[in-house]
């Protein structure tokens, strides 16, 4: 079954909530998660629900936790506006504190981590199958290096790739390439 990546503008927005994620690196990122309709998905962090749509259209169950309500709201509006609320839970929460009472599942992204990051990866690590996968997206270098650093403390092999996008806008007198921010994803398989 073909699943489209959702075009950045059909998403709801709300002011104060990044995301969504853009299509392109959308579209890495499901590549990196390496899923399939078996995988129960944690997404700390969830924002816009750009990442939760895209998990939630190809895995069996996902859990979405933000930490503030409106990313909540709106990541629940654009589920139901997409027609895959059902496979969600949405967990108002601080990420750390939900994963310590989520369990079995088999792929895990981190998309925000407000200081938390080297625990956060920590605990979801340790739940993770063997073969499981997890995936942190960073628009700051140093949430890269600090994933890069704390993996590999635990034992995985992480991989790291940085995405340069520019997207042109077809004018009269020719395609003008407009640059996105880049973003810098960091992977690793649990070992
Ligand atoms: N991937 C999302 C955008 C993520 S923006 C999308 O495609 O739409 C990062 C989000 O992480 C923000 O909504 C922020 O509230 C949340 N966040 C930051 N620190 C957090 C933490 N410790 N626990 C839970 N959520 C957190």
């Amino acid at each position: 079954m073909y699943f489209e990546i959702t075009p950045d503008e059909d998403f709801i927005k709300t002011d104060g909530v990044p995301g969504p994620t853009k299509h392109e690196i959308r579209a890495l990122v499901i590549s990196k998660t390496c899923l399939t309709d078996e995988d129960v998905v944690v997404d700390v962090g969830c924002g816009t629900g750009g990442l939760t749509l895209e998990f939630a259209k190809r895995a069996k169950k996902v859990y979405s936790i933000d930490i503030n309500p409106d990313a909540i709201q709106t990541t629940r509006a654009n589920l139901e506006k997409f027609g895959v609320a059902n496979k969600v839970e949405l967990i108002e929460e601080e990420g750390l504190q939900a994963l310590d009472h989520i369990e079995d599942f088999t792929k895990l992204m981190i998309g925000g981590s407000g200081g938390n990051l080297q625990n956060i990866i920590e605990a979801g690590y340790l739940k993770l199958p063997v073969g499981g996968r997890i995936i942190i997206t960073s628009i700051v270098l140093e949430t890269a290096t600090e994933s890069v650093e704390m993996l590999k403390a635990l034992g995985a092999n992480p991989e790291v790739v940085t995405l340069n996008v520019s997207k042109g806008t077809v004018l009269d007198r020719g395609v003008m390439m407009k640059a996105l921010n880049p973003i810098t994803i960091v992977s690793a398989r649990k070992e």
